[in-house]
């Protein structure tokens, strides 16, 4: 039940080349009305045949039976866990004794578990292990996952005891965990509908049940875009500029596009794109590159996502309207989130957007001057931003990207984020071997206290690419921790990324970008890891959208330390530490090129609140999209990170629309937190730590995040220190410590 309301099963996944990441949540909970009536028995009987069903194998709870899973056993497991839930919560709604925290809410919270379990391994399926059999039972069963939320959240009877307990007289004698517990659950009822008069709710889930439909179009139009078309080169003299990996990667690519021997591909995909731009010496092509990319989704053809995207946005504001609210922007960004309101989250936006403007026109002054001075007789446009952006990188901080790469390997950097777990939490890594996996390159290793031995989980490593597996990296949580009735169930986590598998025996090298998206998503599986709450609904990373990356995007500041770096990034070959030198480099560029990076994501996500903020009117993207840019003084060099028309966070779920703006929100709180350690004894300052063990990273949904992090800071969050991080000019600490504490952080780091 747990994930239902919630949505706990929260995937946390970073695009291939930033170090900051989207967190996307997999609603794999679902059925249609048909499902309630083949009852508890049907899934009894199916139990014993399907290994979906049983009870997780194994010491600690046990682990998903991987080992046994066949795709067939997906819908049958689906459809028993979906009835079976459902003949539980009819079974809580219809009690006879008068409701109260345990017969209805704690009851919620017990139900509910082998849906978990099949959703769990089917979202992993979904994700890592993707294939066209496995599409097929997608695509039948996602409308009828997408029916049963709502078949739960429109239970009157149910809805009626949640209310009663709710404003029960007795309130005060809860644990303030009960409480918001409470809260939560009579707060998403009413937010999903559950006070709507019949007529609207039953429109509210008609308009679900086509949006999930909608949801799918744009996926499979931008996955045709991004599948089908690309760029093929013939000569040698098209491949001016790219290194030796680049060359071999587009070889590879062209292979396995079956284009003749002696050919290269570039991918519609950011992974293939950024790199081409960065490097082509042609321009003509660098062109046709960028046009390909930015234009996905919006092609005039059978995959154009224009009027799609037309529907969803009226959709929404229709559902919005009928909940109560004026615009789907104020029904996402209201009570559950930290923002609290889209108006908030605008101010924020707007307060960085005019100094990241600014930077970006000096950015451009600098790459005008370094392309006059080559006499290339152009003026900079959006496809040689990344090229020249480059050169610059290289004049100003004699600072190349691939001198990096010998020094940063996967199992080392791997050790790194264990050791800086044992550091900040007493966390230790064991290999475990024994544990059933999915595909042979996965690996496991047990989580315990360092002091006790304690378990405290598994942490599942997913690290390579490969066919049926997502692009770029996320952290996903198959169980979340919780002691309900005094039961201790600890957690299992994982972190998934798509690094290219090295030949045997070889150390895999990654870039500068992927060593900070390792951490990133490791600050997830820290956060699921430390978690120390009784109820699974408010476990782990279950906590508001505009709150979840903080703990991530902290975590990527440990990579920069010197104790890291010295010890883990080391050379491949001679096995010695990263040269100072190079480290220097680092530092002094850490700010470089936040201009282009912070632009390009504002844009997007100042463009998803505009559309969500617009209300009914029909709207046409494109349009809509050039005059709010124009508004807001869009540099002419470079364009949104996401154009509407590709804009997955937005239009493939209800997830992240409305929501884009929630990398900035966290980055503020991260780049405050990481001062509250520079302040005191720096990133291994033990008390620190455990302010942040004790008020952030293990209280999952338990407390309102603002109220945690002002225990654990003493204060609300400033916005002076992402200045200071991204090299911005902000007002209060102009003339103050401007460089003292950016040193820290490298020039790669994206925010989305
Ligand atoms: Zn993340």
């Amino acid at each position: 039940m747990s994930k239902i309301i919630t949505r706990t099963r929260v995937l946390l996944l970073a695009t291939a080349v930033a170090g900051s990441a989207v967190v996307m949540k997999v609603n794999a909970e679902s059925a249609t009305a048909d499902d309630s009536a083949q009852g508890a028995q049907t899934a009894a009987a199916a139990t014993a045949a399907n290994p979906l069903l049983a009870e997780w194998s194994g010491p600690h709870n046990g682990t998903p039976p991987f080992d046994k899973v066949r795709v067939a056993d997906f819908k049958p497991a689906l459809e028993a866990a979906m009835a079976e839930n459902l003949a539980e919560v009819d079974k809580i709604a219809a009690d006879k004794s008068a409701p109260n925290f345990d017969n209805t809410i704690a009851a919620l919270e017990r139900a509910g578990g082998t849906l978990d379990r099949v959703t769990t391994v089917y979202s992993i399926w979904s994700g890592n292990m993707n294939s066209p059999e496995f599409q097929t039972v997608q695509r039948e069963m996602a409308p009828r996952l997408a029916a049963f939320n709502d078949k739960i959240t429109q239970n009157e009877a149910l809805f009626k005891r949640i209310e009663t307990v709710y404003n029960a007289p007795d309130k005060k004698k809860w644990t303030p965990e009960q409480q918001r517990l409470v809260w939560l659950y009579y707060t998403n009822f009413v937010r999903s509908g559950a006070k709507l008069d019949a007529a609207s709710k039953a429109r509210v889930s008609e308009i679900n049940q086509k949006l999930a439909g909608l949801y799918t179009n744009f996926n499979q139009h931008l996955l045709s875009d991004e599948n089908d078309l690309f760029l093929v080169l013939r000569s040698e003299d098209e491949l001016a500029g790219l290194p030796k990996e680049l060359r071999d990667a587009a070889a590879a690519a062209a292979a396995a596009k079956k284009q003749q021997p002696g050919t290269w591909v570039i991918l519609n995909t950011r992974s293939s794109v950024d790199p081409f731009l960065t490097y082509s010496g042609r321009r003509d092509l660098r062109e046709k590159v960028w046009r390909m990319f930015v234009n996905r989704g919006d092609n005039g053809d059978k995959n154009d996502n224009n009027a799609i995207i037309t529907d969803i946005l009226q959709l929404r504001a229709e559902r919005a309207r009928l909940l109560g609210f004026p615009t789907h922007a104020h029904w996402r960004v209201s009570e559950n989130t930290m923002a609290k309101s889209p108006e908030r989250a605008m101010e924020l936006m707007m307060q960085v957007w005019k100094p990241a403007v600014a930077r970006v026109h000096e950015e451009v002054a600098d790459m005008q001057a370094l392309a006059d001075k080559e006499n290339a007789g152009i003026k900079i446009e959006p496809w040689d931003y990344r090229f020249y952006m480059e050169k610059v990188r290289k004049a100003k901080y004699d600072l190349d990207q691939n001198e990096l790469k010998p020094y940063l390997q996967l199992d080392k950097l791997r050790e790194g984020i264990f050791w800086v777990a044992g550091e900040l939490f007493n966390f230790k890594f064991t290999p475990a071997p024994n544990i059933p996996v999915y595909q042979e390159d996965v690996k496991v290793w047990e989580v315990t206290d360092k002091s006790s031995g304690k378990h405290i989980g598994y942490w599942f490593f997913d690290p390579y690419a490969r066919d049926g597996k997502r692009s770029g990296a996320w952290m996903n949580a198959y169980r979340s921790q919780q002691r309900l009735d005094g039961k201790e169930v600890t957690t299992i986590v994982s972190n998934n990324a798509n690094f290219v598998k090295g030949k045997p025996g070889e150390p895999v090298l990654i870039s500068w970008d992927d060593a900070t998206t390792m951490f990133h998503e490791f600050g997830h599986a820290l956060h699921g890891l430390n978690s120390n709450v009784t109820y699974p609904t408010l476990a782990g990373t279950a906590v508001a959208r505009d709150y979840v990356e903080f703990p991530s995007q902290l975590l990527e500041r440990w990579l920069m330390t010197p104790e890291v770096l010295q010890r883990f990034a080391v050379h491949y070959q001679t096995g010695k530490p990263i040269p100072q030198e190079l480290v220097e480099k680092l530092k002094k560029s850490a700010t470089f090129n936040q201009g282009f990076a912070t632009t390009e994501y504002l844009a997007s996500a100042l463009v998803d609140m505009k559309l969500h903020l617009a209300g009914a009117q029909k709207i046409d993207p494109d349009a809509f999209e050039k005059q709010a840019l124009a508004e807001l003084g869009m540099p002419s060099e470079l364009v949104m990170r996401h154009r509407t028309p590709q804009f997955g966070h937005i239009f493939s779920s209800d997830s992240y629309s409305a929501g884009y703006y929630s990398y900035l929100w966290t980055d503020v709180i991260a780049a405050d937190a990481f001062e509250a350690f520079t302040e005191a004894g720096g990133p291994y300052d033990k008390k620190v730590a455990e302010r942040l063990r004790k008020y952030v990273f293990s209280v999952g949904n338990t407390v309102d995040p603002a109220e945690g992090y002002r225990q654990f800071r003493g204060r609300d969050p400033r916005v002076e220190a992402l200045m200071r991080k991204r090299g911005f000019p902000a007002e209060e600490s102009k003339g103050g410590g401007a460089d003292k504490s950016t040193a820290t952080k490298p020039a790669t780091k994206r925010n989305n």
